[in-house]
């Protein structure tokens, strides 16, 4: 038996208890058990450091939520500061300091009608938060019909039944299917336009708006509200919407009175090149949801922004119950938000945003360079977000079961890059804070590992 009193812990106890006593999340555990995998001990800007003192460029801000850089020292200085006061109090019926402070700030830089915030821990809970609102917003007006949402397929919105239910990645839904409510959906625009038109294109999109409005015109009595990614379908591989999308489904909505959810768990702070992508098309929707990159990725906060008009049909006496009847034990935690205040604070005073245009042009110049690779079937961007799909070179998929993703990124630690496929798209999703030269390094270990691992196979 291990005594923590009179041995030390060391890095091959570590590795062992990893694999005997945690569960990780979207891992098949049987696998992972007979790998060697990674552990990380320290960060440092773009570096991960592991158990043996190995560096990694983290080319994934650790699922898509490191913004400034790992261990950085006026997001420490915040947390630490906020810690000597008060690491967290509730805010079911009370409030604390940057929990207020963070919704004035939030308010003041996401679009004009969003007036409201709630919070939450993550980016699924954010998205079931939507839903539930939605649907208590006619609840409370007497529209006690409506029932469905209008969904997307390929979306992704998180794990929770709620938010698995307006998802539609089939690999990770179908065991749940029993448990899901039903919605309306719309095919997939990035592959709905490929297979139709070849590319993303004006046409195609009216084509999409034609489809909902379909919908829309049969079922909006019954419909509360639409839901979608903003920009693009991110977990379901990069796949990004034609340009104007989401300003049809906007005004679509607002035509058939039924609520518009926008989800920038992903897209939001920065990723696409604006602070929220909703900036670049004009959009202002009902309901927008955030996460990840709210903390500059130091801490689990979420939240749910939404409109003058959707808070005050909650409003009434005490003895009326129209109140919203949802709340966490961490909702709106002192810590995470004081974090996130310097987080946005750090995004005005470095000028993330503009340093970080001449950063995507760099990565459309360099990502073509992959198209030299039989293997690339196809390369998808959105602003700072890209992945690179592998097939076979005959164009077909590789079988799901040969992990080719997961090999190729396997292969660039060799080279110290920290990579997470999504199926057989590689995922490039690096911290914004990333210099030229450490992008290039990227890149390189890339493209390398493919040919690693693709020549062997082929
Ligand atoms: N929405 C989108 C668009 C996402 O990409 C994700 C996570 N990848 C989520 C929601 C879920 O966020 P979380 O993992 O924090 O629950």
């Amino acid at each position: 038996m291990f005594d923590p009193l009179k041995e030390e812990i060391t890095p091959e106890i570590l590795e062992r208890w990893d694999k005997e006593y945690f569960w990780h999340p979207f891992t098949q555990m049987k696998v992972y058990r007979e790998e060697d995998n990674l552990i990380f001990e320290r960060g440092e800007g773009v570096y991960l450091y592991d158990l043996h003192g190995r560096k990694y460029i983290d080319a994934i801000s650790s699922l898509w939520c490191n913004v400034h850089g790992h261990n950085h020292p006026r997001l420490n200085n915040a947390l630490v500061k906020q810690l000597c006061k008060v690491a967290h109090t509730t805010t079911l019926g009370s409030s604390n300091v940057p929990a207020i402070i963070l919704a004035k700030r939030l308010v003041d830089i996401t679009p004009e009608c969003l007036t409201k915030v709630f919070y939450s821990e993550d980016g699924a809970e954010a998205n079931e938060i939507a839903l539930k609102m939605a649907y208590h917003y006619f609840y409370n007006k007497g529209e006690k019909e409506r029932k469905y949402f209008i969904t997307l397929s390929n979306a992704y919105h998180g794990d929770t039944i709620g938010a698995v239910s307006v998802g539609g990645i089939e690999i990770f839904h179908e065991a749940y299917k029993p448990l899901l409510f039903k919605t309306f959906k719309l095919p997939s625009p990035y592959w709905y336009c490929k297979e139709k038109y070849g590319q993303l294109c004006e046409e195609c999109k009216e084509d999409l708006l034609n489809l909902l409005k379909e919908i829309l015109d049969k079922h909006h009595k019954e419909i509360i509200g639409i839901t979608l990614e903003s920009g693009i379908q991110a977990a379901a591989g990069m796949l990004p919407y034609p340009k104007g999308f989401m300003k049809g489904v906007e005004q679509l909505a607002k035509q058939y009175g039924v609520l518009l959810i926008v989800d920038e768990v992903a897209t939001g702070f920065g990723r696409t090149g604006t602070m929220f992508y909703v900036e670049q098309e004009e959009v202002c929707p009902d309901f927008m949801t955030l996460g990840k990159g709210i903390t500059g990725g130091y801490l689990p906060l979420a939240a749910t922004l939404t409109t003058e008009e959707i808070f005050n049909a909650f409003l009434g006496e005490f003895g009326e119950a129209k109140h919203f009847y949802h709340g966490h034990t961490y909702t709106g935690n002192n810590l995470a938000c004081a974090v996130a205040i310097e987080n946005l604070n750090i995004f005005r005073d470095e000028n993330t945003l503009s340093l970080l245009q001449p950063k995507i042009k760099h990565l459309t110049e360099r990502l073509k360079e992959f198209w030299e690779l039989p293997w690339v079937y196809d390369i998808r961007q959105l602003g700072f977000m890209a992945g690179i799909e592998l097939r076979k070179k005959n164009g077909e998929p590789f079988p799901y079961g040969e992990r080719i993703g997961f090999k190729v990124a396997y292969k660039a630690r060799e080279k110290g890059v920290f990579l997470r496929p999504l199926g057989d798209v590689m995922v490039l999703m690096m911290p914004l804070v990333i210099k030229t030269e450490e992008m290039n390094y990227v890149l390189d270990t890339l493209k390398w590992a493919i040919k690693e691992v693709l020549q062997k196979e082929d």
